[in-house]
């Protein structure tokens, strides 16, 4: 398709979408903050532009919003729905297990199961402790790493996000190194000490026998679909190693998107814990944190007392289970589509952005692809600096009202659900796109 061709198809899908989409998201969004705190369950969602996009009903790559337009679906529910909205053995599965009954307070045989399929397929993963969300293995895991080292101080690196309990949200942004959040417990924050992805002299200046944990995206997806510096994660093993540190892998986003090893199998590098969740159970809300026996002594033993009323409720337990099972049945197929549709993205909008004069870089870690606006090429945490944040955010904006949805600050997960009429008229929204933006730039 030329790229005329292009533009007047995408004109014609975004006068289509987006006329009433955005009076409707206004007017429901104005509802839902009378009674819903900040109008939504996850602060993020309410920034959305141009509106947020109200979903009334979704299936395999799209979403259909309250007034009934179809949006493709590249947020795919921040990551967790690998595969599309209506995945059949998930969906199968878990109906089986509802009508098993929903037993919460008793062990069940499916953890079990879990406990293995994820010892089979996750290098560090011997013993498994199942939470509901990413931010509880979190906590979890440096409760753990206290436990097993008697240390306190935890180093984390600026910018990565585990999660939002008060023990680790810090050092979320650009130039705070503090709580991210108004209404934090700022002592459970100050054990927590920040240096740069990617810099190993800062890690080894500040690294001590006073710290229980490094925690990390070994390869960094929120915040930037970097890849880790040559020999980075080798050294920070081998630092952590020396020093009796535990090195936690925060494979949240990474852990069955990347492939069943996770980064940690793509990179050849085992950290004593890893936290997992998101694609792990196709979009049902679960958690883990997973690690070797020696790093989670503390948890076998029973001495670490970790609660939680619906911890391995057997219907998240039954989708982790159909999931995994489908991705190691499927493994090459699946994840070798999904690396060339994202591939195939990331050329095309490197090219279009390059022939319409717009400053944009993509940058892409399998499945997961970050645009950027304001510098052609971000490829490094230093290169943050150069984003134009708010121009990103337009951006996605324009993408929405044209018919596809990215996560509002240019991120964008692919699902195996997408086939080639979803990734042309992708394309066709991008273009439209990145031309409303060089229209704006030459005003
Ligand atoms: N770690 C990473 C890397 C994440 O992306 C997230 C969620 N965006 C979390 C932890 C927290 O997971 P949850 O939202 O399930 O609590």
């Amino acid at each position: 398709m030329t790229q005329q061709s292009s533009l007047s198809s995408a004109s014609a899908v975004r006068n289509d979408v987006a006329e009433d989409f955005v009076a409707e998201s206004r007017r429901y969004c104005e509802r839902a903050r009378r009674t819903i705190g900040h109008g939504a369950s996850s602060t993020p969602r309410a920034a959305q532009k141009p509106a947020p996009l109200i979903a009334e009903r979704a299936e395999n790559a799209h979403i259909y919003d309250i007034t009934g337009k179809r949006f493709i679906d590249y947020g795919c529910g921040y990551g967790p729905l690998l595969l599309g909205h209506s995945p059949e053995p998930v969906i199968q599965a878990v109906q089986k297990e509802m009508e098993r009954g929903l037993r919460t307070a008793s062990m069940h045989r499916g953890e079990a199961e879990m406990g293995e399929l994820i010892a089979e397929t996750l290098p560090c993963a011997e013993v498994t402790c199942p939470t509901n969300s990413g931010s509880e293995a979190a906590q979890i895991a440096l409760r753990v790493a206290r436990a097993l080292t008697g240390r306190n101080k935890i180093l984390k690196f600026r910018g990565l996000y585990h999660g939002w309990i008060d023990t680790i949200q810090v050092s979320g942004s650009i130039g705070n190194d503090g709580p991210d959040s108004v209404g934090q417990d700022p002592g459970a924050a100050a054990s927590v000490y920040s240096v740069d992805w990617g810099n190993i002299d800062a890690v080894r200046r500040t690294l001590d026998k006073e710290f229980a944990a490094v925690i990390l995206e070994p390869t960094r997806v929120n915040g930037g679909c970097f890849a880790p510096p040559p020999g980075f994660l080798d050294e920070l093993r081998q630092l952590t190693k020396e020093l009796g540190i535990v090195l936690i892998f925060d494979e949240i986003v990474t852990g069955y998107r990347l492939g069943l090893g996770g980064a940690q199998k793509l990179l050849g590098v085992t950290p004593d814990l890893s936290l997992i969740g998101k694609a792990m159970a196709a979009g049902f809300p679960i958690g883990a944190l997973t690690g070797t026996r020696e790093a989670m002594a503390p948890v076998i033993s029973g001495k670490l007392r970790h609660r939680g009323t619906f911890n391995g409720n057997p219907i998240c337990v039954a989708a982790t289970i159909a999931c995994i099972t489908h991705l190691r049945e499927n493994e090459d197929a699946l994840y070798s589509r999904m690396e060339a549709q994202g591939g195939e993205l990331q050329s095309f909008i490197e090219a279009e952005a390059k022939s319409a004069g717009v400053p944009m870089s993509v940058s892409r870690i399998g499945s997961a692809l970050q645009i950027y606006l304001g510098a052609d090429s971000v490829r490094t945490v230093a290169d943050l600096s150069k984003v134009d944040q708010k121009a990103t955010m337009d951006f996605c904006g324009d993408v929405l009202a044209a018919g596809v949805q990215l996560l509002p600050r240019g991120l964008m997960y692919l699902c195996t659900a997408l086939t080639d009429a979803d990734i042309a008229n992708t394309k066709i929204a991008l273009s439209a796109a990145i031309a409303q933006t060089a229209a704006r730039a030459a005003v």
